[in-house]
C-alpha cells in the first residue's frame, strides 16, 4: 500500500517550527518510515504538490505569495497551519500595527521600494485550513499527535482550555503573585505552561481559547491594579491579528 505523502512549505517565518519538526529525532525515524515527504525545503529537494497532508509555516506577507498557496491549497487533501506565524501571523502582524511604511524603512533604509509586502495574515484568511499546530516554536508533542491523528484518520486534541490550568498541575506560584502580568489566563494551553514554569510570562504564543472567560480576566486584572489598555501591547505580541478591522480576503 502506498505511504500517505506529507510535504513543508514555509512562508514569512524565522522556520524554527520546522526546526522543531527535525528535532522530533526518536519519533522521526518511525515517521519517515509511515510517510514519503514530497517536499520540505529545509531537508530534501524534492517538489511535488499532491499529498494527502500540507504543513505550512509562516505568516502571508505578500501578494506574490497567494498563488504558491493557492497551489498547495489545489494539491493537498488536508492543510495543516503549522505555529504561530501562520495561525495567528505571529509576531509579524506587529508590522501592520507600527505601519507598513515605518516597518520598511527600519529594516530596509532607502532600498525599501525595492522589496514587495503587504499587511500579515494567518494562513487561513487566504486559504481553507484543516487543522492548526500553536505555539512560537510549535510543541513536539503537539506535532506528533496532529501526524499521528491524520495518519489514523481521527481528530486531532488540541487543547482548548487555558495555560493557567497547566500551570496549576505543575505547582507553579502564579506570577500574578510576585507582581507580573501573565496572559496564561486566556491563552490556549497545549505547551505545559512552558513560560511560567521556567520563570516567563505567558504571550498567549498558542493564541486564545476559543471562549475565553473575559469578564474573569478583567477581574484578574483589577484585582492586581491593572487596566486593559496596559495590557495590550503584550496582547499585540502574537494576537494582534484579532484586532484587525479590515475582513480579509479569502479564496479557495
Ligand atoms: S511561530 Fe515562532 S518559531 Fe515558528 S516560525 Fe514563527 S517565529 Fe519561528
Ligand atoms: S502564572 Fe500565568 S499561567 Fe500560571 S496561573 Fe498565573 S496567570 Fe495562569
Ligand atoms: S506559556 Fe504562553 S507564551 Fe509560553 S509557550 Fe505557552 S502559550 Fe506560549
Amino acid at each position: 500500500m502506498a505511504k500517505p505523502r506529507i510535504s513543508f512549505h514555509d512562508f514569512t517565518c524565522c522556520e524554527g517550527c520546522q526546526l522543531q519538526v527535525l528535532a522530533c529525532e526518536d519519533e522521526l525515524l518511525d515517521i519517515l518510515g509511515a510517510v514519503d515527504i514530497v517536499q520540505f525545503r529545509e531537508a530534501i529537494d524534492n517538489r511535488e504538490w499532491e499529498c494527502e497532508v500540507a504543513f505550512i509555516e509562516g505568516a502571508f506577507s505578500r501578494e506574490s505569495d497567494r498563488e504558491r498557496l493557492q497551489k498547495i491549497r489545489a494539491g493537498a487533501k488536508l492543510v495543516v497551519s503549522l505555529g504561530a506565524c501562520a495561525t495567528t501571523g505571529g509576531l509579524n502582524v506587529l508590522k501592520n500595527y507600527r505601519g507598513i511604511e515605518k516597518s520598511m524603512k527600519t529594516v530596509y533604509g532607502d532600498k525599501a521600494s525595492w522589496y514587495e509586502t503587504s499587511p500579515v495574515q494567518p494562513i487561513h484568511e487566504i486559504i481553507k485550513v484543516d487543522a492548526m499546530i500553536h505555539g512560537c516554536p510549535i510543541p513536539k508533542q503537539e506535532f506528533l499527535e496532529v501526524v499521528k491523528s491524520v495518519l489514523n484518520g481521527r481528530k486531532p486534541q488540541i487543547p482548548d482550555f487555558p495555560v493557567c490550568v497547566e500551570c496549576k498541575l505543575r505547582e507553579n506560584v502564579c506570577l500574578y503573585h510576585k507582581g507580573q502580568y501573565c496572559m496564561g489566563i486566556v491563552a490556549r494551553a497545549g505547551c505545559n505552561a512552558w513560560c511560567p514554569s521556567y520563570g516567563g510570562r505567558c504571550y498567549a504564543c498558542r493564541g486564545l481559547i476559543s471562549d475565553p472567560n473575559n469578564q474573569a480576566a478583567k477581574d484578574v486584572l483589577t484585582e492586581f491594579g491593572l487596566t486593559l489598555p496596559q495590557v495590550m501591547d503584550e496582547f499585540r505580541l502574537f494576537n494582534g491579528v484579532f484586532e484587525v478591522a479590515e475582513p480579509p480576503k479569502k479564496t479557495d
